[in-house]
Protein backbone atom coordinates (compact mmCIF):
# COMPACT_ATOMS: atom_id res chain seq x y z
CA UNK A 1 0.00 0.00 0.00
CA UNK A 2 1.40 3.17 -0.70
CA UNK A 3 -1.48 5.60 -1.40
CA UNK A 4 -4.46 4.35 -1.55
CA UNK A 5 -7.94 5.82 -3.32
CA UNK A 6 -8.06 8.92 -5.64
CA UNK A 7 -6.87 12.59 -4.96
CA UNK A 8 -11.12 13.25 -4.23
CA UNK A 9 -10.82 10.24 -2.10
CA UNK A 10 -7.65 11.47 -0.29
CA UNK A 11 -9.22 15.19 0.09
CA UNK A 12 -12.34 13.67 1.58
CA UNK A 13 -9.98 11.89 3.96
CA UNK A 14 -8.30 15.18 5.06
CA UNK A 15 -11.42 16.82 5.66
CA UNK A 16 -12.99 14.15 7.62
CA UNK A 17 -9.55 14.63 9.40
CA UNK A 18 -8.72 10.71 8.81
CA UNK A 19 -5.04 9.24 7.87
CA UNK A 20 -5.32 10.58 3.57
CA UNK A 21 -3.38 7.07 2.63
CA UNK A 22 -6.05 4.50 4.49
CA UNK A 23 -8.97 6.67 6.32
CA UNK A 24 -7.48 5.35 9.50
CA UNK A 25 -7.80 7.80 12.65
CA UNK A 26 -5.00 11.00 12.53
CA UNK A 27 -5.94 12.42 15.56
CA UNK A 28 -6.04 11.47 19.22
CA UNK A 29 -8.19 14.72 20.22
CA UNK A 30 -9.48 17.61 17.83
CA UNK A 31 -6.27 19.01 18.04
CA UNK A 32 -3.86 16.90 18.42
CA UNK A 33 -2.59 14.58 15.31
CA UNK A 34 -1.11 11.60 15.92
CA UNK A 35 2.12 11.13 15.15
CA UNK A 36 2.08 8.38 12.97
CA UNK A 37 -1.03 6.82 11.54
CA UNK A 38 -2.41 3.76 13.99
CA UNK A 39 -3.93 1.63 11.13
CA UNK A 40 -1.07 1.52 8.16
CA UNK A 41 1.43 3.44 9.95
CA UNK A 42 2.40 6.12 8.03
CA UNK A 43 4.59 8.94 9.21
CA UNK A 44 2.02 12.44 9.03
CA UNK A 45 4.97 14.97 9.23
CA UNK A 46 6.74 13.45 6.67
CA UNK A 47 10.00 16.46 6.98
CA UNK A 48 10.99 19.64 9.00
CA UNK A 49 8.65 22.37 7.94
CA UNK A 50 5.84 19.97 6.56
CA UNK A 51 3.12 21.77 8.31
CA UNK A 52 4.06 25.33 6.67
CA UNK A 53 1.77 23.94 3.81
CA UNK A 54 -1.33 22.96 6.17
CA UNK A 55 -0.65 26.46 7.80
CA UNK A 56 -0.96 28.49 4.22
CA UNK A 57 -4.20 26.40 3.88
CA UNK A 58 -5.45 27.62 6.77
CA UNK A 59 -4.68 31.25 5.93
CA UNK A 60 -5.95 31.08 2.46
CA UNK A 61 -9.75 29.85 3.72
CA UNK A 62 -9.27 31.72 6.55
CA UNK A 63 -9.16 35.42 4.21
CA UNK A 64 -11.73 33.06 1.74
CA UNK A 65 -14.10 33.07 3.93
CA UNK A 66 -13.47 36.48 5.61
CA UNK A 67 -13.89 38.37 2.26
CA UNK A 68 -17.31 36.49 1.48
CA UNK A 69 -18.76 37.92 5.22
CA UNK A 70 -17.49 41.15 4.67
CA UNK A 71 -18.64 41.60 1.53
CA UNK A 72 -21.63 39.46 1.75
CA UNK A 73 -22.91 41.29 4.52
CA UNK A 74 -22.20 44.95 3.12
CA UNK A 75 -23.68 43.71 -0.53
CA UNK A 76 -26.52 42.16 1.73
CA UNK A 77 -27.40 45.53 3.73
CA UNK A 78 -26.76 47.90 1.48
CA UNK A 79 -27.26 51.12 1.06
CA UNK A 80 -28.03 51.00 4.84
CA UNK A 81 -24.33 48.68 5.92
CA UNK A 82 -24.98 47.44 9.51
CA UNK A 83 -21.18 48.13 10.34
CA UNK A 84 -21.40 46.82 13.71
CA UNK A 85 -22.62 43.19 12.26
CA UNK A 86 -20.13 43.72 9.70
CA UNK A 87 -17.15 43.87 12.05
CA UNK A 88 -18.52 41.43 14.65
CA UNK A 89 -18.98 38.58 11.83
CA UNK A 90 -15.44 39.65 10.55
CA UNK A 91 -14.06 39.07 14.05
CA UNK A 92 -15.86 35.92 14.34
CA UNK A 93 -14.90 34.60 11.08
CA UNK A 94 -11.09 35.80 11.53
CA UNK A 95 -10.89 34.18 15.41
CA UNK A 96 -13.00 31.18 14.83
CA UNK A 97 -12.07 29.94 11.75
CA UNK A 98 -8.16 29.20 11.89
CA UNK A 99 -8.75 27.26 15.04
CA UNK A 100 -11.60 25.45 13.98
CA UNK A 101 -9.98 24.85 10.49
CA UNK A 102 -6.56 24.12 12.10
CA UNK A 103 -6.61 19.97 12.40
CA UNK A 104 -8.70 19.69 8.86
CA UNK A 105 -6.17 21.82 7.63
CA UNK A 106 -3.29 19.22 8.67
CA UNK A 107 -4.89 16.14 7.13
CA UNK A 108 -6.14 17.88 4.05
CA UNK A 109 -2.89 19.17 3.41
CA UNK A 110 -1.26 15.35 4.37
CA UNK A 111 -3.66 14.08 1.53
CA UNK A 112 -3.23 16.65 -1.14
CA UNK A 113 0.36 16.47 -0.30
CA UNK A 114 0.64 12.62 -1.06
CA UNK A 115 -1.15 13.20 -4.52
CA UNK A 116 1.58 15.39 -5.56
CA UNK A 117 4.91 13.89 -4.16
CA UNK A 118 3.79 10.51 -3.03
CA UNK A 119 5.51 8.56 -0.08
CA UNK A 120 9.12 7.56 -0.75
CA UNK A 121 9.89 3.56 -0.71
CA UNK A 122 11.69 4.27 3.13
CA UNK A 123 8.67 5.54 4.26
CA UNK A 124 6.32 2.79 2.91
CA UNK A 125 8.95 0.24 4.81
CA UNK A 126 9.32 2.91 7.70
CA UNK A 127 5.29 2.26 7.82
CA UNK A 128 5.35 -1.44 6.95
CA UNK A 129 7.21 -1.90 10.07
CA UNK A 130 4.97 0.24 12.57
CA UNK A 131 2.31 -1.90 12.34
CA UNK A 132 3.78 -5.13 11.73
ZN1 LIG B 1 -3.25 5.36 7.65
Amino acid sequence: MSNEGSLITRAFRGLARRCARCGGPAFVSWFRMADTCPNCGVRFEREEGYWVGAMIMNTIVTFALFGIVFIGLIVATWPDVDWTLVTVASLAVCGLVPVIFYPISKSLWFGLQISWHPLEPHEIEAARARVG
